[in-house]
C-alpha cells in the first residue's frame, strides 16, 4: 500500500473514536443476552412444537423466556404472545380489533405522535371503512386528556396511546387514559417499546389491553417483538399457519432470539435502577448544549420524560450537515427518529407539538444508554464545541432537492461518485458523475478541480460525508455530500433517473 493511501486510512481512523448515542433507535447485545442466545442455539434447537425429549427443552426456554417478560411488565405469562417485533404487535392488535369491531363500530382514537408502525397501519385501516381521529398532545408531546375523552364516542372500540415517545421522550399518564378509556367501555393500546427498562411498567395495574414491545431496545436481538393481551379481551391471529403461542401467532418460535429477549428482561431492574445516572449525563450534556448554542431549543419535556432522550433544535442549522459532521467524528445520533431518517419529511411528532417544518429539518435526536459514559458526553461536548466554533471549515449538506436537474447538468459542478463498483453495479451512478474507489482517493487529489463546487456522492449518504471532510481537509474550497446518496436520489428523481442514470459518466484512472 502506497503511502499517500495510508495517510487516507489514518484520517478515516483517527475520526472513528465511537460513541453511540443512537439507543432508542436500537441498543447493542448485552452480554448476559449473547451468552445465552448462543447456549440456545447450540444445544436447544428442538423444534418447541415436537413431542421428544430435545424439543421439549426447547418448549420450556421458550415458557421461561415468556415468565421473564411477563415479569418484567406484571403480567401473567399466559397474557404474553411473543411476535417478529413491535410492529407486528401493532399490526396485530389494530387489523385484529377493526375485523372484530368492524362494521358495528367504526372508530379508533389515536395519539399524532405514535411510531409509524401505528400510524401507518391506520392509515391502511382508513382504506377499509376505518375512522382515525387524532387526538392533540400540548407542547410537549402529552395528550389532552380533557379532548381525547370528548372524542369518545358510541362508534369509538380503541383508543391507542403510547406509553414513550421514541423521538422527544414524552411519558403519558397511560393510567388516566386507560380509566377515561375503560368509563367509556373502550380498549385501549400501549406501544411500550421505549418504555421497558426505562421506567416501570405494571399493565395490570394500569388497566391496559394490549402492549407492544421489542427485545433489540432492550439490549436483546432484533427480529423478536412480544404483544400482551390482557386476559378475556378479543383477539385474532394476524398470520395463520401452524398452532403455535396458543394458536395466536403461527411459525416456528425463533427460540434463540426468544430466549434473548427473556434475558434481557432479567436485567430490567438493574437498567431502572441506572437510571438517575443517564438523566445526570442527559442533563449535563443539555446544560452543555445550551452554552455552546444559547439559541438552541430542547423539545423533549423538561421534567418527567424519558431519563435518555434529547431532541433538540439548533436554528438555522440543518440536521444532515451536524449529523454528518457527528458521524465524521465517530458520534451516532438520528434525525427525528431512525425509521423516518432516509426520508426527507419533517417529523411527524415535532410537527404534532407545534414545530415548524423548519425546525424539524434543524432538530437531532440524542438517545443515551447503559453504557453512556462522562467521556461520551465529554466527547460529544467538543464535537458540537468544535462545529459551532469552526463553520467555515464544514461541508455542505446537498439535498436530494437542491441536486436538481439544472444543478446535475451545470458544468461548473464536479460530481464525484465515490461507491465501491459492486454498487454501482445495481444502481448505475448519477449522469455527468466522476467515479473514483473511495479508498483511492488518495491517488486522485491531483485531478480533483480545486475550482469548482465538488458534490460527493455515495450510496446513501455516509461514506460521501466521510470523504468530503477529507477534501476539505486537503484544501479543496467548495465541499458537498449528497445526503442520502443515489439511492436517495433516485427516490426523489425517479424519472430523471430512469431516464439519464449512468450517462456521461467518467471512470477516473489513478495517476501512476
Ligand atoms: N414503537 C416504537 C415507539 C418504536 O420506537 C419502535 C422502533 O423504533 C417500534 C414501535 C417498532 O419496533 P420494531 O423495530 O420491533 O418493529
Amino acid at each position: 500500500m502506497e503511502f499517500r493511501q495510508i495517510k487516507f486510512l489514518k484520517h478515516l481512523w483517527s475520526r472513528k473514536r465511537h460513541v453511540y448515542l443512537d439507543y432508542n433507535a436500537t441498543t447493542n447485545v448485552s452480554g448476559r443476552v449473547r451468552r445465552t442466545m448462543n447456549h440456545v442455539l447450540k444445544h436447544n434447537y428442538g423444534n418447541p412444537s415436537a413431542l421428544y425429549g430435545m424439543a421439549r427443552k426447547s418448549a420450556e426456554v421458550l415458557e421461561a423466556a415468556r415468565q421473564r417478560v411477563a415479569a418484567a411488565i406484571h403480567a401473567d405469562a399466559q397474557e404474553i404472545y411473543f411476535t417478529g417485533c413491535a410492529t407486528e404487535s401493532n399490526n396485530a392488535v389494530l387489523k385484529s380489533l377493526s375485523d372484530h369491531f368492524y362494521p358495528k363500530k367504526k372508530k379508533i382514537i389515536s395519539l399524532p405522535i405514535e411510531h409509524p408502525s401505528v400510524l401507518n397501519t391506520l392509515e391502511y385501516l382508513q382504506t377499509r371503512g376505518i375512522v382515525v381521529d387524532y387526538s392533540p398532545v400540548d407542547s410537549q408531546g402529552r395528550a389532552l386528556l380533557d379532548e381525547l375523552e370528548k372524542r369518545i364516542d358510541g362508534d369509538t372500540f380503541l383508543v391507542c396511546c403510547m406509553l414513550a415517545n421514541n423521538e422527544i421522550g414524552t411519558i403519558q399518564d397511560i393510567r388516566a387514559v386507560s380509566a377515561i378509556a375503560g368509563r367509556h367501555g373502550v380498549l385501549v393500546l400501549s406501544d411500550c417499546v421505549q418504555a421497558l427498562g426505562k421506567i416501570p411498567i405494571d399493565v395490570h395495574d394500569w388497566g391496559i389491553d394490549y402492549a407492544s414491545f421489542s427485545a433489540h431496545k432492550l439490549y436483546g436481538p432484533k427480529g423478536v417483538g412480544a404483544l400482551y393481551v390482557k386476559q378475556g379481551s378479543p383477539f385474532a391471529p394476524l398470520l395463520h399457519g401452524g398452532h403455535q403461542e396458543s394458536n395466536m401467532r403461527a411459525g416456528t418460535e425463533g427460540i434463540h432470539n426468544i430466549a434473548g429477549f427473556g434475558a434481557a428482561c432479567l436485567d430490567v431492574d438493574e437498567l431502572l435502577a441506572h437510571e438517575e445516572q443517564v438523566r445526570a449525563l442527559k442533563e449535563r450534556l443539555i446544560r452543555q448544549l445550551r452554552e455552546i448554542a444559547p439559541d438552541c431549543v430542547v423539545n423533549s419535556p423538561a421534567a418527567g420524560g424519558l431519563a435518555n432522550t434529547i431532541s433538540v433544535t439548533f436554528p438555522n442549522e440543518s440536521h444532515a450537515g451536524l449529523m454528518a459532521f457527528l458521524d465524521d467524528h465517530g458520534i451516532a445520533v438520528s434525525a427525528a427518529s431512525a425509521c423516518s431518517a432516509q426520508e426527507d419529511k419533517p417529523s411527524h411528532v415535532l410537527k404534532a407539538i407545534g414545530r415548524t417544518d423548519q425546525a424539524a429539518r434543524e432538530t437531532i435526536r440524542i438517545s443515551l444508554g447503559c453504557a453512556t459514559s462522562t467521556r461520551d458526553i465529554r466527547c460529544t461536548v467538543k464535537t458540537f464545541r468544535d462545529f459551532f466554533r469552526n463553520r467555515t471549515a464544514f461541508i455542505t449538506t446537498i439535498t436530494p432537492a437542491q441536486l436538481d436537474k439544472a444543478a446535475l447538468f451545470d458544468e461548473q459542478n464536479y460530481i464525484l461518485d465515490v461507491r465501491p463498483q459492486f454498487q454501482r453495479r445495481f444502481l448505475p451512478s448519477l449522469p455527468n458523475s466522476h467515479e473514483i474507489s473511495f479508498a483511492a482517493i488518495e491517488k486522485h487529489l491531483l485531478r480533483l478541480p480545486k475550482d469548482k463546487p465538488i458534490v460527493v456522492v455515495c450510496q446513501n449518504g455516509h461514506l460521501s460525508a466521510v470523504v468530503a471532510y477529507y477534501l476539505k481537509s486537503m484544501g479543496f474550497g467548495s465541499v458537498g455530500s449528497l445526503s442520502g446518496g443515489v439511492s436517495g436520489w433516485k427516490k426523489r428523481h425517479d424519472d430523471l433517473y430512469q431516464k439519464y442514470a449512468g450517462k456521461n459518466v467518467v471512470a477516473l484512472k489513478a495517476e501512476k
